[in-house]
C-alpha cells in the first residue's frame, strides 16, 4: 500500500442556481489575458445539453480518456505513442474554435463617447476577439443552451440523450433540467499527463493537482485531445497549453479555490482524500465500466484507520494532512454517506471532482402532480419510478448503472422527509432512515453538512501547521537551496521528516540579491522564482 494525498472537490447539484458567478470570478482570476479569451477553466452547463465545447462527451469523435484492451490493459483512446507521433503536426481529434465559440466583445467606447445631443441612439456592435472584425450574427457561445434555450435544435447532440430511447429523448427537455458546473477533474489517472510528448503536464505528488509546466510545453496539444473532459486549452498567443490550477496559490495559503469561495449556492466542498497509489491502475482497468465507481471508491483509504494513518506517515504524508483527511467533508460525502458520484467514470481517468446528483427534478415532478414532495413514501416511490432523471443521471455519473444513482437519490429523499419531521418537532419515523440503510443520527449529520455547513466545515484545507511548506517538492532544487538564511527551521527538512509541532511560516521565502542603487540591472535582482507554472 502506497498512501498518497489528493485535494478533491464535491459539488451538490441540488443547490446550483446556474448564476455563473464561479465561471466569471475564475475568468477574472485566471483567463483574462490575450490568447485566453475563449477559455473557461470553470464553466456551468445546463443539462440535458451539449455543453462546452459542443458535445465534449462524444468520445467516439474526440477519442479522449482511456480504453481497455482485450488483454485488460489501459491505453489512451487517442492511440499509443506511434499514432500520436504520426499525428503530431495534424491532429484530427481536436476541437476547433467553432466547437468552443468565437470570443467577442462589444464596442463599449461608442456608448461612452457618443455625443450628448446625437440624433442617433449609440450602438455597441459585436467584434471578434480573434480577428477584430465585426460579427453581424453571433452563432454560438460557451453557454448557448443555458436554461434549455435552443434545446429543440441541439438536444439530440447531447451524447447521453442520444444513447437513451427515442421516446425518452423526445420528452426529456419537458421533464427536467439542472446545472452542471465543471472544472478540471485533477484525475488520479490523467490521460493529459500520459499523452504529453514533452513531459510538460504533471501531477503534483504532495496534493495531486495537475499543472502545465509553461517552460517545458511545446504546444503539441496532445493533452487537449487526450483529456476526455476537454479541460486543457491552447493559448494561441503564447503557443502553450493552459488549464485549471485548482487555484494552488490560494490552497497553499489555506484558502479555497476562487470558484468555491465565490459560489453563491455554497455547494462546493474541498478536502483531502487519502488513496492507495499502488491500486490506481488496477482500479481504472476493471472490465465492466459500471464497476468503475465502486473500484474508485475502494482505492480511497479510511483516514480513521490506524493502519492507514501509520502507512501515510511512513509515506511522508504530513500529520496535518492526515488530520485534514479525517475531517474532510469530501471523504464524508463520498464514503461515509455515499451520496457523491464521479463524473463519467467510464473515461477511466479516476476524476477527483465528484457530484451529488440533484433530487429536485423528482421533487418538482411530485409537487407538480399535486402530491406531498416531502412524504417519504411518495418520494421514495417516485425516485424508483421516474426513469428519465435516473437514466440521464446514470449516464453522467455511473456509466449507466441506475441502481447506484437511485440509492443516492433515495438517501437525499429520506433526509428531506426525516428533517421535516424534526423541524416540525415530531418524532421521525425510524423506518425512513432504515429504508436507505442509515440511522436517524446519520441523516441529521448529513443534513448539517449538506444544508447548513459553515465555511470551515465546507473547506478543510491543511496549511495551518504544516511540517513542510506546501508546494516545496514541485518547486525543485533551485528554490529549496535558496531557503537557508532567514527561512523557517522546517523548510530544510525532507518531506515527512519534520517535527509534528507547528511551524510559524507556511510559505517559502525567496531570498533576493542585494539591489544596486543605480546602474544596469536595477530591478532585475530576483534570484529565484516561486510557482509551479
Ligand atoms: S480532467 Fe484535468 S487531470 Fe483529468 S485528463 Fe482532463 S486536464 Fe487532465
Ligand atoms: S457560483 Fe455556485 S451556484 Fe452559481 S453557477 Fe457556480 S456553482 Fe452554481
Amino acid at each position: 500500500m502506497k498512501v498518497m494525498a489528493q485535494i478533491a472537490m464535491v459539488m451538490n447539484l441540488d443547490k446550483c442556481i446556474g448564476c455563473h458567478t464561479c465561471s466569471v470570478t475564475c475568468k477574472q482570476a485566471w483567463t483574462n489575458r490575450e490568447g485566453t479569451e475563449y477559455m473557461w477553466f470553470n464553466n456551468v452547463e445546463t443539462r440535458p445539453g451539449v455543453g462546452y465545447p459542443k458535445g465534449w462527451e462524444d468520445q467516439d469523435r474526440w477519442r479522449g480518456g482511456w480504453e481497455r484492451t482485450a488483454g485488460g490493459r489501459l491505453r489512451p483512446r487517442s492511440g499509443g505513442r506511434l499514432r500520436r507521433l504520426a499525428q503530431i503536426f495534424a491532429n484530427p481529434d481536436m476541437p476547433g474554435v467553432e466547437d468552443y465559440y468565437e470570443p467577442w466583445t462589444y464596442e463599449y467606447d461608442r456608448l461612452l463617447s457618443a455625443p450628448k445631443d446625437s440624433p442617433n441612439i449609440p450602438v455597441a456592435r459585436a467584434k471578434s476577439q480573434l480577428t477584430g472584425e465585426y460579427m453581424p450574427t453571433i452563432q454560438w457561445g460557451p453557454n448557448w443552451d443555458d436554461d434549455l434555450g435552443g434545446s429543440p435544435q441541439t438536444l439530440t447532440e447531447d451524447p447521453i440523450v442520444a444513447g437513451m430511447s427515442r421516446r425518452i429523448a423526445a420528452e426529456i427537455d419537458q421533464t427536467f433540467m439542472f446545472y452542471l458546473p465543471r472544472i478540471c477533474e485533477h484525475c488520479l489517472n490523467p490521460t493529459c499527463v500520459s499523452a504529453c510528448p514533452s513531459g510538460a503536464m504533471y501531477k503534483r505528488s504532495e496534493d495531486g493537482i495537475v499543472l502545465v509546466d509553461q517552460d517545458a510545453c511545446r504546444g503539441w496539444r496532445m493533452c487537449v485531445s487526450a483529456c476526455p473532459y476537454k479541460k486543457v486549452y491552447f493559448n494561441h498567443t503564447t503557443g502553450k497549453a493552459e488549464k485549471c490550477t485548482l487555484c494552488y496559490p490560494r490552497l497553499e495559503a489555506g484558502q479555497p479555490t476562487v470558484c468555491s469561495e465565490t459560489c453563491v449556492g455554497r455547494l462546493r466542498y474541498l478536502g483531502v482524500l487519502l488513496y492507495d497509489a499502488d491500486r490506481v491502475s488496477q482500479a481504472a482497468a476493471v472490465a465492466d465500466p459500471q464497476d468503475l465507481y465502486a473500484a474508485q471508491r475502494e482505492i480511497l483509504l479510511d483516514p480513521h484507520d490506524p493502519e492507514v494513518v501509520r502507512a501515510a506517515r511512513q509515506a511522508g504524508v504530513p500529520a496535518s494532512w492526515v488530520q485534514a483527511a479525517q475531517n474532510s467533508p469530501v471523504w464524508d460525502l463520498i464514503s461515509t454517506y455515499r451520496v457523491a458520484l464521479p463524473l463519467h467514470p467510464e473515461y477511466r481517468t479516476m476524476p477527483m471532482v465528484w457530484y451529488i446528483p440533484p433530487l429536485s427534478p423528482v421533487v418538482d415532478e411530485v409537487a407538480a402532480a399535486g402530491l406531498d414532495g416531502e412524504d417519504h413514501r411518495v418520494l421514495l416511490t417516485a425516485v424508483s419510478e421516474m426513469r428519465i432523471p435516473l437514466e440521464y443521471l446514470a449516464g453522467l455519473f455511473t456509466a449507466g448503472d441506475t441502481d447506484a444513482v437511485e440509492l443516492v437519490l433515495r438517501r437525499l429523499a429520506a433526509m428531506r422527509s426525516h428533517m421535516r419531521e424534526v423541524r416540525l418537532g415530531r418524532e421521525a419515523d425510524p423506518a425512513i432512515a432504515a429504508a436507505v440503510g442509515m440511522s436517524g443520527a446519520q441523516l441529521e449529520d448529513m443534513y448539517r453538512l449538506l444544508a447548513i455547513a459553515k465555511y470551515d466545515d465546507r473547506y478543510v484545507i491543511p496549511t495551518a501547521s504544516p511540517e513542510v511548506p506546501r508546494g516545496m517538492t514541485a518547486m525543485g532544487e533551485d528554490v529549496r537551496t535558496l531557503l537557508g538564511e532567514g527561512a523557517p527551521a522546517a523548510c530544510g527538512s525532507a518531506v515527512g521528516q519534520g517535527t509534528e509541532g507547528p511551524v510559524s511560516l507556511p510559505l517559502p521565502t525567496v531570498r533576493r540579491e542585494p539591489m544596486p542603487t543605480a546602474g544596469p540591472g536595477v530591478g532585475v535582482g530576483v534570484a529565484g522564482h516561486v510557482g509551479g507554472r
